[in-house]
């Protein structure tokens, strides 16, 4: 069999070439990086989590209406996906401050948001993505108003759905953050939600105990990666077929 194309190799996941025209295979590693790969580590289990865990929330996303490049699950690691070209944005959506909103604004942890409160990131890792406006986004071209207006509305649309889902178990969506990609149909072009949607992007906190269920475990060193991102998998009903117990045996179904 031939060796597959790699197309690009991030921190946290490898594009290769898919099978037919328009079509990635993402494959999801077991690598976490944090503070622009300043801090790296490999938790083994944590890309077959993310896996199942993007599928299920783009397929939800697919469901109500929400476009995004999810096609099929492939294996335990992989994903077929709709190639796109990426708008180098990280559109982040926030619901209570946290993270870079309180050290830059400061206000506490956990305060919670008048309204949701969209920002936007130039993905650039070696100038650490920093926070950009909508006057940088036109003027640079990386986007125009027309791509504004789709990108902030899908951003609403994921952050109502992920925030409904997330507190029917129990989980408050802090934050998160999602790409977006163009695709083709002939002459038109339109936005979908790309990339993934997993506890790597979002800020997920128990509502009764405050306990972290994200990235931020791993980030602030706050204990198991695996087991935060198992225990949202296990409350969403998304476990890997053989995947084994990791805490609390007795609780998975
Ligand atoms: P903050 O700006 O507070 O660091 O992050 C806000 C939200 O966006 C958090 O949920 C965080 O996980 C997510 N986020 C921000 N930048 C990145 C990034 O480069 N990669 C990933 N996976 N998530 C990010």
């Amino acid at each position: 069999m031939a060796r597959r194309k790699k197309i690009y190799e991030g921190k946290a996941k490898i594009l290769y070439e898919g099978p037919e025209p328009g079509t990635i295979v993402q494959y999801f590693k077991d690598d976490a990086t944090a503070f622009n790969a300043e801090k790296k580590a490999v938790i083994e289990g944590k890309g077959v989590l993310n896996n199942r865990l993007s599928e299920f929330f783009m397929t939800g996303l697919g469901q109500i209406g929400v476009p995004n490049h999810f096609i099929k699950r492939l294996n335990m690691r992989e994903q077929l996906v709709r190639s796109v070209e990426i708008v180098p944005l990280e559109i982040i959506v926030r619901n209570y401050a946290a993270g870079t909103m309180s050290k830059r604004l400061g206000i506490d942890e956990g305060t919670q948001l008048p309204r949701p409160i969209v920002e936007y990131c130039y993905k650039d890792d070696s100038l650490g993505d920093p926070l950009v406006t909508e006057e940088h986004i036109a003027a640079f071209g990386w986007a125009s108003q027309q791509d504004m207006d789709d990108i902030l509305s899908l951003a609403l649309r994921v952050n109502d759905f992920l925030s409904g889902v997330m507190m029917a178990v129990g989980i408050r969506l802090v934050d998160f953050k999602i790409e977006v990609g163009r695709v083709f149909d002939g002459d038109f072009q339109r936005l979908i939600v790309a990339d993934e949607i997993s506890p790597d992007s979002c800020r997920l906190w128990d509502i009764e105990t405050g306990e972290k269920l994200d990235k931020d475990v791993f980030r602030r060193d706050l204990g198991d990666l695996k087991d935060a991102y198992t225990e949202v998998a296990r409350r969403l009903g998304v476990m890997p077929k053989n995947a084994q117990p990791i805490t609390k045996p007795t609780l998975i179904n």
